[in-house]
Parts: structure tokens; C-alpha cells; sequence
């Protein structure tokens, strides 16, 4: 045997006791995050996650993007970690079943799309593979391509309320899930993170074309407050 095989199946045979390194602090890990950065995770979780739910915009956030739940954010869809979104989908899906009230059966859960060529630069559409591990835990059906982005936007975050409304416009259109058949219950939209609403509202006013309601929304992140809600009042 050449001495490369040998270090080949070495280093294959030592690879089986390694535990892979936690993406947010590179520190040992045998869960998807080392036992700290999971504790830090935990805290970011809002104690009322229901709190945006009202009659204007039915939104349920799993937490607040700051701290260790923004850079896991980062980490999932700027670094290459989309295994990121099965434990983060996870934890938006138990706490939304924790919420019996608002967790209804007979919903189909749409992800908010990305454009083809923003899917195509980042090879996965983090709000879809959020979708996947919500759907996997609650045991909704996913339509994944129930919306299209039809028009390549650019970063709302930086926008006033009023630029953001221009950029959205005919920015969704209904996908080819629902072209071909419209779903018979109401529609669980999931996006990562939810802050001016004006994505949402376009998906809805979409769909509402289509004869397809809305149920409400659930995202993993929000950098809104709960109490003041001044970005919510804008639009
Ligand atoms: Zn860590």
C-alpha cells in the first residue's frame, strides 16, 4: 500500500472519533453548536414568541436577531452551513406547537422565495430549508415553490418604508406549485427573519389574487420590539 493510501485510511479511520467543530466558535462540538453557544442560542428566544400575532399582521417570531441567533443566522446562509437550518427550523417548529391556540392542523407552509440568481450564488434558499425542518417536526406539507421572486431585490433593511413598498412591487408572483393546483387550506408562511413586513404583505396581497389565504406567519428572527412596534406601524 502507497504511503498516501495509508494516511488516506488513516486519517478516515481517526475522522470517525472526531467530533466536528461548532460553526459560531469553532470550539468542539458534537450537536450541531458547542454546549455554550446552545445556552447562548437559548437565550435569544423570546419569552412571548406570539407577541406580533394581531389582527394587521399574524406573525409568530421565534426570537430576537441579536447576539448568538443572528450569527447562527450568518453562519447558516453567508458561511455555508445549511445543515443549520434543520436544528434552528426545529426550534421555531416547538415553539409554534407550544402555542395549541395558534397551531392549527389544515395549513400549507409556503417559504418566502429568493430569486433565481441569489439562489443560484448562495445554493440554497435558507427560508425553504427552515420550511423543511418546521414541516419535518409539525408535520404540515411544504409547498416549496407555492410564491416566486420574479424580481431580483435588493436589501430592504437599508430602505425607508416608502423605497422598500417600490422595491417589492411585482417582486412576487404566484409559484408553480400553486399555478398548477391552489392549495385547499390556508397558507403558514416562513421566512428567517421578519422585520418590515412589507415581503409578507406582498405575499399575501399575491396569493389574495389567487383566491389563497393567508393563516399567518412564522420566522425564525426579528430585530422589531414587541412593545413600541414602531417598524410594524410604518407600513
Ligand atoms: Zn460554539
Amino acid at each position: 500500500m502507497n504511503k498516501l493510501k495509508w494516511t488516506g485510511l488513516v486519517k478516515s479511520f481517526f475522522n470517525l472519533f472526531l467530533k466536528s467543530n461548532c460553526p459560531l466558535c469553532q470550539r468542539p462540538a458534537a450537536g450541531d453548536f458547542c454546549p455554550y453557544c446552545s445556552k447562548q442560542l437559548q437565550r435569544c428566544q423570546l419569552a412571548d414568541p406570539g407577541r406580533f400575532w394581531d389582527s394587521q399582521q399574524r406573525v409568530f417570531v421565534w426570537g430576537e436577531y441579536g447576539g448568538t441567533l443572528k450569527r447562527a443566522i450568518a453562519a447558516l446562509k453567508y458561511d455555508g452551513n445549511p445543515q443549520l437550518a434543520k436544528p434552528l427550523g426545529g426550534l421555531l417548529a416547538e415553539a409554534w406547537l407550544s402555542f395549541p391556540e395558534l397551531a392549527i392542523d389544515n395549513l400549507t407552509v409556503v417559504p418566502i422565495p429568493l430569486h433565481k440568481e441569489k439562489l443560484e450564488d448562495r445554493g440554497f434558499n435558507q427560508a425553504e430549508l427552515l420550511a423543511e425542518s418546521f414541516c419535518e417536526l409539525t408535520g404540515l406539507p411544504l409547498q416549496r415553490h407555492g410564491l416566486e421572486r420574479v424580481k431580483n431585490t435588493q436589501a430592504l433593511f437599508s430602505l425607508t418604508a416608502k423605497e422598500r413598498q417600490a422595491e417589492m412591487e411585482n417582486a412576487l408572483s404566484l409559484g408553480k406549485d400553486f399555478r398548477r393546483r391552489r392549495p385547499r387550506d390556508r397558507v403558514l408562511l416562513v421566512d428567517d427573519i421578519y422585520t418590515s413586513g412589507i415581503t409578507v404583505k406582498s405575499a399575501i396581497q399575491i396569493l389574495k389574487q389567487s383566491g389563497i389565504s393567508v393563516y399567518g406567519t412564522v420566522a425564525l428572527a426579528t430585530p422589531n420590539k414587541g412593545d413600541r412596534r414602531p417598524i410594524l406601524r410604518s407600513v
